[in-house]
């Protein structure tokens, strides 16, 4: 994998990946998102559904906890997951976790960590983490570590424990790799913790950085356990310690402005559960990502803009954006009585299938009715707006104009 930069302003980073994958053929720009899939299919949606999409990204993420109950298959099949999922052309990237579920705390130790697949906890060590990414033959992995930081406080000697461990066991798969011949084209990625304690967060990021990851994932700053100041200033401090020349990467960092806040501190990638959220909850994503507006189209979106305001008066008891679980003002809930008879598209001038076709009073039809049809269409569009997103952010940033692009997007950031 090797990263071209062709700009950094102000922090932020635009650029190419290239030789991606195990073949070395595909590339990315960055800053851009992983495809979130639940065991190798994105959610809800079919292989050829999912090419309506556009934008797709060329990484599509699995989960390890997704996978790991499927090793002993795996093993047997010997072709990779890749080819097992019917995504033999996709870049595959494993991470640990699923960024969508919350992995009950206080389950690692020196030796193991705990990941939860759908038969319950599996404990994971080294040797046995390596063997069955060998089995699954990703493009990149995410090295085994101990990120068990993020529920409520923690204190700097359990931060320290969860750096020293996840230094460990990136050693022992490192050099597990050597002997494993089924892994020798697969990239890991080193993953950086220390929960909120800048010192242990340095230390993690400096000795990551001397080994040789493809790559760095910031570990643990999904969640609300951190204020928002001190998780931006130990970005801030982290990717300043990192080579620039290695991607950076965040899970569970979905929402549009914390995605814009990261991009300012040298973060490249983030993985898309955030439409899918979107999704579970019946919701269309409505936020305005367009930083230099038409003078003819912008009276159509400023009655747009009116119209959040206004559903946003009405539920505002209702609504609580830190959390992911929570509605955000970025979406608008096509469960709502009002969408009954609203004949028009989720989002004005969209060209995704869903508002190409279909009205959100039949969205709404469709969830009141239970149809899971509902949420093929509403992933559909949740998807396509949120790649467009990140579409928007490195034009914004080759035109220099994030700050317009930010402004916009914040302006409904409530
Ligand atoms: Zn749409």
């Amino acid at each position: 994998m090797k990263l071209s930069l062709s700009k950094i302003v102000d922090g932020c980073r635009l650029g190419t990946l290239t030789n991606l994958s195990r073949k070395g053929v595909q590339s990315m720009d960055i800053p851009g998102c992983l495809l979130y899939t639940r065991m190798g299919s994105a959610p809800h949606l079919t292989h050829d559904t999912l090419q309506t999409v556009k934008g797709v990204p060329v990484v599509a993420q699995l989960s390890l906890s997704t996978l790991a109950d499927l090793h002993e298959v795996l093993a047997e099949y010997k072709e990779g997951a890749a080819k097992f999922i019917g995504m033999a052309e996709s870049v595959l990237y494993c991470s640990l976790h699923d960024p969508v579920i919350c992995s009950p705390p206080g389950y690692n130790n020196n030796k193991t960590v705990s990941i939860w697949g759908c038969g319950g906890r599996i404990e994971m060590t080294a040797s046995k983490f390596m063997t069955i990414q060998q089995v699954i033959q990703p493009d990149w992995f995410q090295c085994l570590s101990d990120g068990d930081t993020i529920a409520g406080e923690i204190s700097k000697k359990r931060a320290k424990k969860s750096v020293d461990r996840s230094l460990s066991f990136l050693d022992e798969c490192l050099q597990l790799q050597e002997e494993l011949p089924g892994l020798q084209k697969s990239l890991i990625i080193g993953v950086i913790e220390g929960g909120d304690v800048l010192e242990e967060r340095l230390r993690s990021a400096k000795e990551t950085a001397k080994r040789p990851v493809a790559g760095f994932i910031l570990d643990g700053f999904q969640g609300s356990a951190m204020t928002k100041e001190t998780k931006l200033q130990l970005l801030s401090s982290v990717t300043a310690e990192l080579p620039e020349e290695k991607p950076r990467l965040i899970h569970g960092i979905g929402r549009p402005d914390e995605v814009l806040e990261c991009v300012e501190r040298g973060v490249d990638i983030f993985d898309s559960c955030f439409p899918y959220q979107v999704t579970e909850r019946g919701c269309a994503l409505f936020f305005n990502y367009n930083y230099q507006p038409d003078p003819e189209t912008e009276v159509i979106q400023e009655n747009g803009q009116t119209d959040v305001r206004k559903e946003d008066d009405e539920k505002s008891e209702n609504v609580t954006p830190s959390g992911p679980q929570e509605m955000t003002h970025f979406e608008i809930c096509l469960k709502e009585k009002r969408y009954q008879d609203d004949f028009g598209p989720l989002v004005k001038g969209c060209s995704c299938y869903c508002c190409q076709n279909h009205s959100c009073a039949y969205i709404h039809h469709l969830l009141v009715t239970n149809e899971l049809l509902a949420g093929v269409l509403l992933m559909t569009h949740n998807f396509q707006h949120y790649f467009g997103f990140f579409c928007s952010i490195r034009d914004a940033l080759k035109e220099n104009k994030l700050d317009q692009l930010k402004k916009s997007v914040n302006s409904q950031a409530l």
